[in-house]
């Protein structure tokens, strides 16, 4: 088959022939549809989430979109012919954290599809049958590829805030693709949501879709108790993670607020005093991902209508890294899908 992999951390992938994949034992070979195109691909490639080189050559593409075609020795055998989409993170499936459902909290991590094994970039892939998410069959291929992170990441982060009726809700960083579901899925839940960006084809979006769209180009003139009509927010999502966005957040979340953090940066710290977090009741909770379970709630968001997908580039293979030009950019508007039926 042929298909793309780096072949050096922090190069563009290359078209080449690779190896026909076969399925060990509790493994699944999917046939790929479809795969969504992120900034997290790039950061993959790009090898900030792990750059040894002995993990290359590697097919990048984490959001993959299949059907299952072959099974290993030992693989659910219930997976067969079904479309599937993959979960990110290679869990072990036995630990506490994993049996409890706590997947992103598991204490054997081998690492993620597309760094550690091959992802999406090639028209099939071999995954683990536990990762390998049975998927709604009224859902279309290349709608499904935001719900394995763009949807399922936001259905954990209001798992993790306790998001419901009655809260003001920002996001920071609300046109990215993460962004641009979390403002939908945070409102679904029953929030008043604003989504802040710079773009202004990015806040019409937002706006579009019943958030209050606000330019944060400098967060220093939104002022908090003016985002919405009837309070200071009571959860802030930050997508940006910068020094300034935290501080943001913490000096203006009401009373009872929580910040969630989800970037990974380093070198990233902001201060808060303990008297801070106490006489407000503020929590700062970290979001990591999503468990298992999740993937199949946010399908379910996405085959109902509840969430609509954001997707504003579908490519075919000869055309996917002229999408990766409009990420870096930042012009893109959510996500961007690599669509392998189209040959
Ligand atoms: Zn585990």
């Amino acid at each position: 088959m042929y298909g793309y992999r780096v072949n050096a951390w922090g190069s563009e992938p290359v078209w080449d022939e690779l190896p026909d994949p076969i399925p060990g034992p509790n493994e699944v070979l999917v046939d790929v549809e479809a795969c969504s195109v992120g900034l997290t691909v790039l950061n993959c490639m790009n090898g900030d989430l792990d750059n040894d080189p002995q993990l290359l050559p590697r097919v990048p593409g984490h959001e993959l979109i299949g059907r299952v075609s072959g099974l290993g020795p030992g693989a659910d055998p219930s997976l067969m012919g079904k479309r599937v989409a993959a979960y990110f993170y290679l869990v072990c499936g036995e630990c506490d954290a994993c049996r409890a459902g706590r997947d992103p909290q598991c204490a054997n991590l081998a690492g993620w599809i597309g760094v550690h094994r091959d992802g999406g970039y090639a028209p099939q892939a071999v995954l683990p049958s536990r990762n390998a998410i049975a998927m709604p069959e009224n859902l279309d291929p290349i709608a499904a590829t935001v719900v394995p992170d763009a949807v399922a990441t936001p259905v954990h982060v209001a798992s993790r805030a306790g998001i419901g009726h009655g809260d003001r809700v920002v996001v920071i960083g609300a046109g990215g693709g993460v962004g641009i579901h979390m403002v939908q899925v945070a409102r679904h839940y029953g929030a008043a949501v604003a989504g802040f960006d710079i773009a202004d084809d990015k806040l019409a979006e937002i706006e579009r879709l019943g958030a209050t769209a606000v330019r944060s180009d400098d967060l220093g003139v939104v002022d908090p108790t003016r985002v919405f009509v009837d309070g200071a927010p009571t959860v802030v999502i930050d997508l940006i993670g910068t020094t300034a966005t935290q501080r943001w957040a913490i000096d203006g979340l009401a009373t009872g607020g929580r910040l969630v953090a989800l970037t990974t940066f380093r070198d990233r710290a902001f201060e808060v005093e303990s008297r801070e977090l106490v006489f407000r009741e503020l929590a700062v909770i970290g979001s990591r991902y999503a468990n298992r379970s999740e993937l199949i709630t946010a399908a379910e968001l996405v085959a109902s209508g509840a969430v609509k997908p954001i997707i504003s580039e579908v490519r075919g293979p000869a055309e996917v890294l002229d999408i990766h030009e409009n990420l870096q950019a930042g012009t893109l508007i959510g996500r961007g899908a690599l669509d392998w039926r189209q040959k």
